[in-house]
């Protein structure tokens, strides 16, 4: 589903190359973690995948479906279904949750040439997937992210999700400093929205996360490329060890 080639990538102000030769493949219905010290590339990685502007592709290729993605702008992505889950979600006073989750349905619809959703079909549609992720609807009527708690907006996020039905899915969770509710909130999101039509990457820093979710891959980001990639034991493997051990053997 997902192919990275060779993925060199820099920051388009200073021309500092991130991502250094990056090679990764996820398959459909698979959920890949992504590991790494600080200061890896890993945030990097998931906003060069969502079309940020900040970063310039110098070389290699980046297949969704077997199309290659990097001509794409953002909305044109999102189109394609490519889902970003922001890791400092922003707070959107004086517009409902609801009304939000509408427009940007709308406007993914609108990107793929799709006819607007009708009020009803709207609201059944959060309906069903707020039961199916357990969601309050009262959360539904208040201004989006404003004034929620971390959980909450894990919550929205992850309706978000299951709203625009994404083809890959990218969670950033690495410095979010999530409580322990709050990862679980990711983790039965991401769980209950594993399909066999959809490629998830969560990236995160701690390996509690993955206690939740059981990813089928793991693999290592280290200054802009995998070193290392293996099963669910390799993250338990860098809980006991940390990463010296991977690092010194990758140089
Ligand atoms: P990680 O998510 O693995 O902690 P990041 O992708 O956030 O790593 O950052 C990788 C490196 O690139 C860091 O040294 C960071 O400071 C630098 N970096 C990333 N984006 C920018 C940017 N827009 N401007 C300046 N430096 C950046
Ligand atoms: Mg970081
Ligand atoms: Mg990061």
């Amino acid at each position: 589903m997902l192919e990275i080639k060779n993925l060199h990538a820099r920051i388009a102000e200073d021309g500092t190359e991130i991502i250094r030769g990056l090679n990764l493949t996820v398959k459909a219905g698979e959920v890949a973690a992504i590991m790494g010290p600080n200061g890896s590339g890993k945030s990097t990685l998931s906003y060069i995948l969502s079309g940020r502007e900040d970063y310039e592709v110098t070389e290699g290729e980046v297949l969704l479906n077997g199309e290659n993605i990097l001509e794409l702008d953002p909305a044109e992505r999102a189109a394609k279904g490519v889902f970003l889950a922001f890791q400092y979600p922003v707070e959107i006073p004086g517009v409902a949750t609801m009304q939000f989750l509408k427009v940007a349905m709308n406007e993914q619809r609108k990107a793929r040439g799709e006819a607007e959703l009708t009020t009803p079909d709207f609201i059944r549609r959060v309906k069903e997937a707020a039961e199916q992720l357990k969601i309050d609807q009262a959360m539904l009527r208040r201004p989006l992210n404003v004034g929620f708690s971390g959980g909450e907006k894990k919550r929205a996020e992850i309706l978000q999700m299951a709203l625009l039905e994404p083809s890959l899915c990218i969670l950033d969770e690495t410095d979010s400093g999530l409580d322990i509710d709050a990862l679980k909130i990711v983790a039965d999101g991401v769980n209950a929205l594993k399909s066999p039509d959809r490629a998830t990457i969560v990236i995160t820093h701690y390996q509690r996360l993955l206690d939740y979710i059981v990813p089928d891959t793991v693999h290592v980001l280290y200054k802009g490329q995998i070193i290392r990639s293996g099963d669910k034991a390799l993250a338990l493997e860098l809980e006991a060890n940390g990463y010296a051990d991977i690092i010194g053997e990758a140089a």
